[in-house]
């Protein structure tokens, strides 16, 4: 029947506070298990390889592109990301809830690769909001800031692909909203 465990895609702009969200929620749902990506991005200051993220050259990238190692991925702002495939079958067929905390082409991607995947966008109230949250944030300069603010005008065109839209105006809420969405609320 192959019943999996449900597959929950999380989506949008940078600087929406998806992460913020997401700790949120794992903490409310320690059941659910989130994706680690790779990137070909640099490390942030206080970043571990393998916890936020599998750090890896562009010829490593290649190499898992080649192979048919990863379930997605795409260009953002300059960098390659993507999800490895075999973790997260290897979750849901043991019964785990898999969350990925990706961009928008990636999220087209899992849809056409997975029809059963549920869909979340995450919308900040307003276009200037994502912007001072950006800046407050302090991770990237004026041209990366101005690449992903670029990147979140057309991110923002695309919510309505979602099944789910939950704008992000307090996170308690939009946590609460995604949990529901998802179909986790309920005891499983
Ligand atoms: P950041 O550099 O801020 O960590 O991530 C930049 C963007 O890439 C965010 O929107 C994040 O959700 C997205 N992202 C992270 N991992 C993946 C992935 O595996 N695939 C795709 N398509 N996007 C990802």
């Amino acid at each position: 029947m192959g019943s999996k465990a449900p597959l929950i895609v999380v989506s949008g702009p940078s600087g929406v506070g998806k992460s913020t969200v997401v700790a949120e929620v794992l903490r409310r749902r320690p059941d659910v298990w989130l994706s680690v990506s790779v990137t070909t991005r640099d490390p942030r200051p206080g970043e571990t390889n393998g916890v936020e993220y599998f750090f890896a050259s562009d010829r490593e990238f290649d190499q898992l592109i080649a192979t048919q190692g990863l379930l997605e991925w795409a260009q953002f702002a300059g960098n390659r990301y993507g999800t490895p495939r075999s973790a997260v079958n290897e979750h849901r067929d043991r019964g785990q809830p898999v969350l990925l905390e990706i961009e928008v082409q990636g999220a087209r991607q899992v849809r056409q690769a997975v029809p059963d995947a549920t869909l979340i966008f995450i919308a900040p109230p307003t276009f200037e909001e994502l912007e001072s949250r950006l800046v407050d944030r302090g991770t990237e300069d004026r041209a990366a800031r101005s690449a992903r603010l670029q990147a979140a005008q057309s991110e923002m065109a695309a919510a309505q692909e979602f099944d789910h839209i939950i704008i992000n105006a307090d996170v308690q809420d939009c946590v609460r909203a995604l949990i529901d969405s998802a179909g986790l609320s309920r005891a499983s």
